[in-house]
Parts: C-alpha cells; structure tokens; sequence
C-alpha cells in the first residue's frame, strides 16, 4: 500500500461455500484517481464491491481505508469515514426535483437537524441559507444539471437520473465514491456525458472513484488504472493501455 492510498484491499478471499468467489484480490486505488474494476460475469465484482462497501465481511485479508482497517467496519461507519456509493438501478425519489435531491443530501452532510424540522413541519425545503445555495448550484453546475434542476425525478430519463446520483454522492463530500455499473442502460450519449463529468470532478475536487463497470470500453477511455477479475482471481492490473494489449485479459474478457 503506498502513502497516497485511498482505498486498498489485501489478499482478499470471500467464499460462499465450496465456491470461491474471490482468491486472495489485492487492489489499490490512490488518491485522486478513477480506477476501473472489470470482468466477465460470475468474475467476483459485485462480490469486491459488497466487500469494500461494507455489505460483505471478507473471509480473509484486510481493506483499509485512509491507513484505517475497515475490514469489519460497517456500511454506514464507511460512510461517516467518507465513502459514498451510488446504486446500479437509480434509488431517487420520483416525485421530488433534482435540485431537491442535492438540497436533501447537503444538509445530511451540513444541517442536519434543520433537514428534519423541515421535513415534519411540513414547510417544505424553504429558506435556503447562501452557503447552502452556493454549494448546490455548484454541484448543479459541475454536473450539468442546471436545463433539468426544478424537473422532478420521475419525469427525466435514466440517463439524468445517474447524474442526479452521483450529485447526491457528491454532496456530502466524500473521498471516494464507488459507483456500481454506472453506465448500464444509458445510450452512447448518456454514456459519454456522464464519463466527461466524473473525469471533471476528479479534477476538480479530492475524490477518487472506483467503479465496477461492464463497459470495458469505457473503462479503458477514462481510468487511471484498471484490474481485471476472471473467476474471482486478479488476472491483470495495469493503465488502459497496459490492460487493452494483455494476452491473458484479451483471452478471458474479450474473447480472442
Ligand atoms: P460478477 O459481479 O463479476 O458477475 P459476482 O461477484 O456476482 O460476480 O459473483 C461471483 C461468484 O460468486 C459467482 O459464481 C456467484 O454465483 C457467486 N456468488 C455471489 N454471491 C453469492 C452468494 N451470496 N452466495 C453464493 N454464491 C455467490
Ligand atoms: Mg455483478
């Protein structure tokens, strides 16, 4: 693990059973970074994912994050260290806006006790403090959701919705972000949209992201780094580059 390491796992072995999901899996990912996890399907990446977001314990090996081993640290101790997620099928609110969806997450992160009168007095979210404002039209911004912010969820394609998501993420400033197929069922455009934004926010903010992708394609455009699981076992990590000319990852994923 090196000094800048935002996110690690060490020889991490997760069975079900007889069956070994995962087989001693070492990852990294820095600080800073977008680093991509890809794999056939049965590879072990959901399984990865639930281990480093806290929804699995691992049967062996450590994942640490920021120096701290979180191995057994729950979802939500994870959350409070700064880890955020966002769901592979959107869990937004189909009645409430975009702007709302922020508004909520920024005060999980910043007033929380005027979040709740707000909602049980049934003033609705009103009077906004500026700094609240400043910092939700930020996000708005960084992600392009301004043409769509007063729209409510339910009316928008999925495509806006992932946006919405990752801004919710966002909002309550985390250091890494793991994003869970972030692309699946978006269209070309979507899909391009939404890799231009997260490549902005790295750049724009301390956060790292790893996601967990069927889109290798994808993958290879935007990540720092790349590791690739074929039936729970690491078989390659490396850039883009290094991953698109290797034997064994042209073999096992993209079937040559
Ligand atoms: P991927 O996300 O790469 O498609 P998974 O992590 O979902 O792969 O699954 C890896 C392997 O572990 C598969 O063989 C799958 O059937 C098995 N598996 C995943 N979760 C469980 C579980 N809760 N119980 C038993 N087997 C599981
Ligand atoms: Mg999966």
């Amino acid at each position: 693990m090196s000094a800048s390491s935002r996110l690690s796992a060490h020889e991490v072995t997760m069975r079900f059973g007889g069956l070994v999901a995962l087989d001693s899996v070492s990852i990294d990912v820095p600080q800073r970074s977008i680093v991509g996890l890809v794999g056939p399907n049965g590879a072990g990446k959901s399984t990865l994912f639930g281990v480093l977001s806290g929804l699995l314990t691992p049967t062996s090996g450590t994942v640490t994050f920021d120096d701290a081993d979180v191995t057994r640290a729950s979802a939500r101790t994870r959350a409070r260290l700064g880890m955020a997620r966002t769901f592979q099928h959107p869990e937004l609110f189909s009645t409430l806006t975009v702007r709302d969806h922020i508004v909520l997450a920024d005060r999980i992160r910043y007033s929380r006790a005027r979040l709740w009168t707000d909602l049980f007095t049934g003033r609705g979210l009103r009077r906004p403090p500026a700094d609240e404002t400043a910092r939700v039209d930020d996000l708005i911004d960084t992600l392009g959701l301004g043409p769509i912010a007063h729209r409510a969820i339910g009316d928008l394609p999925l495509g806006s919705c992932r946006l919405v998501e990752v801004a919710r993420a966002l909002a309550v400033e985390p250091t890494l972000m793991l994003l869970d197929e972030p692309s699946s069922g978006l269209d070309v455009a979507e899909t391009a949209e939404l890799a231009a934004v997260l490549q902005q926010v790295v750049a724009d903010r301390d956060v790292s992201l790893l996601f967990v992708e069927h889109d290798v394609e994808l993958v290879l455009r935007i990540c720092d780094s790349v590791h690739v699981l074929d039936f729970g076992v690491k078989i390659a990590a490396g850039t883009p580059e290094e991953i698109r000319n290797d034997p064994a990852v042209r073999a096992a994923y993209l079937g040559e």
